[in-house]
C-alpha cells in the first residue's frame, strides 16, 4: 500500500499539474536515485509536489542515515551562556517571558533586540509564542530535543512526538514526555494544547492537509499552530532549479510557498493566519550555492556561514516574501470573549504586529 501516491493535481489547491524540477540527486543524505517534482500551475498556489510512489518502507529508508541525534545544547557558561541570557532578555522584552535577566545579559539583549536578525533568532528558539502561564505546547518531529528544551526552560510543559526510536529515548531520558508514531493518527486529546509547533517537518508529511487539520483539533481555541519550513518561492528556490537545497529529495514530498501553506491552514478551519520569511535560512542559501557549483553540501558553520546569514537577515528586511525559509503562524478561532487567551496573545505578540503578510 501506497503512503504517498504520484499526485494527479495540486494536494493544496486541485489545480493541474506542470512540470518542476527533473533528475534531482540527494547530494545530502546520498539515497541513491533520480526524483522529479511537479509544481501547482495555480500562480497564486505554486507548491512542488514530489512525482513519485511511495511505500511507507521506502520513506522509512531515505531515513537510514539522516541525523538528529545530537545532544541538545544549553550552554552553561562562556560568551555563548551570556548569549543564551541576552536572548532570554528578548523574550522578555518582545514575547513577555519572566525574568528579566540582570546586568551585561540584560544590556546585551535589549541591544541584540534592536536587531531584527536576534529578534528573530530569539523568537524562533520559542516557535514565536508569546508568554502563557501554564501553557502546554506539543512539537512534532522534535528530533535532537533542542526546541523542547527551549520551551521547557521558558516555562511551558512540553510533549513531543517522534518516528525516529533513538530521538524518543533521548528525550526520555532528559525527561520530556515524547509519544512515538504518526500525529495525524490521532495520538493526542482534542483540545489538549494551547500550541502546536514544528521546525522543518511539514514537507516530510505525506498528507500535509491531514496534519494541519489534526493539529487544529487538538488545539485549544486561541491556540497557536506554529510551521517553518522551505519557501518555494524564494530567491534561491528561482534560480537554484533542481541544485536548491530546500528541495532534499526524496524526504519533502510537497515544498510550500507563502500562498500554499496559509491556503492549506485555512483550508484546516484556521482563523487567522500568517505567513511570514525567516532571516534564518542562510544555511538553505550557502548549500544551494554549493549544489549550483556541483559541490556537497559543506557543514553549516564558520565565517562562510556567517555571510550567508547576514545575506538572508538583509532579505528578511527588504524582500520578506523571497527568504528561503518561512514560519506559518495561525490561530485556531477568532478572538472573542470564549477565547480570552487567544485575544491576549495576538494582542501582545510584537512578533505578529510586526509581521507583514505575504501575497
Ligand atoms: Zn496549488
Amino acid at each position: 500500500m501506497l503512503a504517498y501516491a504520484k499526485p494527479t493535481c495540486c494536494i493544496v489547491c486541485g489545480t493541474s499539474l506542470g512540470p518542476g524540477p527533473r533528475g534531482v540527486e540527494d547530494k545530502v543524505y546520498g539515497v541513491s536515485g533520480h526524483w522529479n517534482l511537479v509544481r501547482c500551475q495555480n500562480a497564486d498556489c505554486g507548491a512542488l509536489l514530489l512525482d513519485h510512489d511511495l511505500t511507507a518502507a521506502e520513506i522509512a529508508s531515505f531515513y537510514a542515515s539522516y541525523s538528529t541525534h545530537a545532544p541538545p545544547v544549553l550552554a552553561a557558561t562562556g560568551v555563548k551562556y551570556l548569549y543564551r541570557l541576552a536572548l532570554q532578555q528578548i523574550w522578555h522584552d518582545r514575547l513577555g517571558y519572566p525574568p528579566e535577566q540582570a546586568g551585561p545579559a540584560r544590556i546585551l539583549g535589549r541591544l541584540l533586540g534592536l536587531v531584527p536578525y536576534f529578534r528573530a533568532e530569539a523568537a524562533s528558539r520559542l516557535f514565536w509564542l508569546p508568554h502563557k502561564p501554564g501553557g502546554t505546547v506539543i512539537e512534532i518531529g522534535f528530533g535532537n530535543s533542542q526546541g523542547m528544551a527551549f520551551l521547557r526552560e521558558a516555562g511551558w510543559q512540553v510533549r513531543g512526538v517522534e518516528f525516529d526510536a533513538v530521538c524518543i529515548s533521548s528525550a526520555k531520558a532528559l525527561g520530556f514526555e515524547a509519544v512515538q508514531g504518526d500525529f495525524a493518527s490521532g495520538l493526542f486529546d482534542e483540545g489538549s494544547a494551547d500550541a502546536v509547533v514544528a521546525s522543518h517537518a511539514i514537507e516530510h508529511v505525506p498528507d500535509p492537509g491531514a496534519f494541519m487539520a489534526e493539529a487544529h483539533r487538538v488545539l485549544r481555541p486561541g491556540g497557536y499552530l506554529v510551521l517553518r519550513t522551505p519557501n518555494a518561492a524564494s530567491r534561491d528556490a528561482r534560480r537554484s532549479g533542481a541544485a536548491w537545497r530546500g528541495l532534499e529529495v526524496p524526504r519533502h514530498l510537497t515544498i510550500h510557498t507563502p500562498a500554499s501553506l496559509a491556503a492549506l491552514a485555512r483550508h484546516a478551519g484556521f482563523d487567522s493566519v500568517k505567513v511570514l520569511g525567516t532571516p534564518l535560512g542562510g544555511f538553505i542559501a550557502q548549500q544551494s550555492a554549493e549544489l549550483r557549483q556541483g559541490q556537497k553540501p559543506s557543514p553549516v558553520q564558520g565565517r562562510k556561514t556567517l555571510l550567508y546569514n547576514l545575506a538572508e537577515a538583509l532579505r528578511a528586511v527588504v524582500s520578506n516574501g523571497s527568504c528561503d525559509e518561512i514560519v506559518l503562524i495561525a490561530a485556531k478561532g477568532k478572538c472573542t470573549a470564549t477565547a480570552p487567551a487567544g485575544q491576549t496573545m495576538l494582542a501582545t505578540s510584537p512578533q505578529l504586529a510586526e509581521a507583514r503578510p505575504l501575497r
